[in-house]
């Protein structure tokens, strides 16, 4: 069975939002392209405490982007972001929901980030998103939202280690891109870990069962007809 997992399509996420994710919202109507193809769509959410420690303003004398430390790990400090019940915390207004059967909360746990859907950053507790997945029947994921270098990248990792098939759908992602780098090295680093790219024109022109054949498309489409656009890597 095929899972769609959206994630973090948020209003914080996107312009005008308190960590606008550059053309975020851009990747919204696709995203609804996409849901009709899966026999399940699952979205996540960061859904953080207003005390949670990724946020600069937690951090006295620390500015938004700097490096900290959090739960003994690396941190980026981020500006206060999808506080529990805010606004800035909700869906994308435009996202259909209509087809959405679980919203997996993530990032509740104060003394730590958790960038992946299935885990915290550092693996302590999971989520119960990919017991629940494999419980439903899942075997191969798709993943599209925001952002390809953090929480695009980090949930294709796990899902990868969870032993599921696993793809990411690169113009339906946005990226941060704190470094100019940060995005393609993302791309690469789930490229290494077996993740495998594909576009939302073959998924919706063929459906996840006939587009996602191993062991073509890979990391890099063949022919110009599947290639993302020139921005789709944020
Ligand atoms: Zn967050």
């Amino acid at each position: 069975m095929n899972a769609l997992v959206i994630v973090d399509i948020q209003r914080d996420f996107c312009p005008d939002g308190a960590l606008a994710v550059p053309d975020g919202d851009a990747v919204v109507p696709v995203v609804n392209r996409l849901q009709s193809h899966f026999d399940l769509v699952v979205a996540t959410q960061d859904w953080h405490p207003r005390n949670h420690g990724s946020f600069a303003a937690n951090h006295p004398g620390r500015q938004p982007f700097e490096l900290a430390k959090l739960g003994g790990l690396p941190q980026v400090l981020w500006p206060v972001h999808c506080v529990q019940w805010t606004q800035g915390a909700m869906l994308h207004p435009d996202l259909d929901i209509r087809r959405i059967v679980r919203l997996c909360p993530k990032g509740t746990d104060p003394t730590i980030d958790s960038y992946s859907t299935f885990f915290d950053n550092g693996h302590r507790q999971a989520t119960g998103l990919g017991d629940w997945l494999r419980e439903q029947g899942v075997t191969r994921i798709v993943l599209c939202g925001l952002a390809t270098d953090y929480c695009v990248k980090f949930s294709a990792l796990d899902a990868v280690q969870l032993g599921f098939e696993t793809w990411v759908v690169e113009d339906a992602c946005r990226g941060v891109g704190l470094k100019p780098d940060d995005i393609p090295a993302a791309l690469a680093a789930m490229h290494d870990a077996g993740v495998k790219m594909t576009n939302a024109a073959a998924l919706c022109a063929h459906g996840p069962s006939d587009s996602l054949t191993s062991p073509a498309p890979t990391a890099r489409p063949p022919g110009p007809s599947q290639r993302p656009g020139p921005d789709a890597s944020g």
